[in-house]
């Protein structure tokens, strides 16, 4: 079984992203990262974000506020980020306290810095195709590695566990615009290994620990496993069992270092291709 390496990848998509910032003045592109509140995984994603963008030659701000922020405060402060020319994109940790409407900020928020597609015209954009837009980082760095490691998407059986809007359905439109056929379960699929055992690339993101096993895929599968999950001996692991792969799987993504790794260079990308865009600059495609 072929490991899948994340690191890899995001060292493939940093090439193509100093290559962008070349051509581009001065200052770095700037990202904003919007953070409410004190949660280790918003935090750890947010350390993580910082590291890579910084050692990719972009600028990057924390914002962070209490976790009762009130919501008038809260929007006050996202406009003048969200106004602020100095600021290329924004990355809005979530989900938000209850007393903050996330709805209302994926309203307001610009279109051209909504770096993880939140707002309903990047959605409808990837929806639609369109790759003008931004779609989630994470469901693109999913993409970035079928094609950082050449495998064919055309025509191929792609499975999906998982339907949310950060992941699984944003995938499974990229997935369609670039040809597959693809099915997508969720909590009420009534036979998730014969859906799995269906499919020739089958992405994991349900973010539940051991709930893709090695009897639950065709042999020469590929396995790319979204999730991030903590087991009972509290280590980091993704959704599949991953011992359990290998010698029926052809390929898999390890977790930590899999797709995770990606993710923040896809953000890294999405945030030059916003500059680009906003100073006028040809803009590299997502
Ligand atoms: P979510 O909870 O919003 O959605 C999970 C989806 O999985 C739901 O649609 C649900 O129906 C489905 N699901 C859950 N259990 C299932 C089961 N037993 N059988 C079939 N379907 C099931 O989660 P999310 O935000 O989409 O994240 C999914 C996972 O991906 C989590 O582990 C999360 O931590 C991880 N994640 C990873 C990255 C990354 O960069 N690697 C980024 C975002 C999320």
């Amino acid at each position: 079984m072929i490991v899948l390496k994340g690191a890899e990848v995001s060292a493939k998509i940093k090439e193509e992203v100093r290559a962008a910032l070349l051509s581009m003045k001065s200052p770095a592109p700037t990202l904003a990262i919007l953070r409410v509140g004190e949660n280790p995984d918003d935090i750890s994603y947010e350390r993580s974000a910082v590291k890579k963008l910084t050692e990719f030659g972009l600028a990057v701000q924390s914002h962070v506020w209490p976790a009762d922020i009130e919501p008038e405060a809260f929007l006050r402060e996202f406009e003048s980020i969200n106004r602020d020319p100095g600021i290329d994109g924004i990355l809005l940790l979530r989900p938000l306290p209850k007393q903050l409407q996330e709805q209302e900020i994926e309203h307001r928020i610009d279109p051209l810095k909504d770096l993880d597609g939140i707002s309903p015209i990047n959605m409808a954009k990837v929806f639609s195709g369109d790759p003008s837009g931004f779609a989630p980082c994470t469901a693109e760095a999913v993409m970035e590695l079928l094609k950082a490691y050449e495998i064919p998407i055309v025509g191929r059986r792609v499975t999906i566990v998982g339907r949310s809007l950060v992941v699984g359905r944003p995938l499974a439109m990229l997935m369609l615009t670039k040809h597959a056929t693809v099915t997508i379960c969720h909590t009420r699929t009534a036979d998730l290994t014969a859906a799995c055992k269906n499919a020739e690339i089958l992405v994991a993101a349900a973010g539940s620990a051991n709930l893709i096993t090695g009897d639950m895929i065709s042999p020469g599968a590929i396995v790319i496993d979204v999730g991030i999950n903590v087991n009972t001996d509290g280590k980091l692991c993704g959704d599949a069992a991953f011992d359990t792969l290998n010698g029926i799987a052809s390929m898999a993504t390890p977790v930590p270092g899999g797709v995770g790794a990606v993710t923040t260079a896809v953000l890294a990308k999405h945030l030059v291709k916003a500059a680009s865009t906003r100073r006028g600059h040809s803009t590299p495609r997502a």
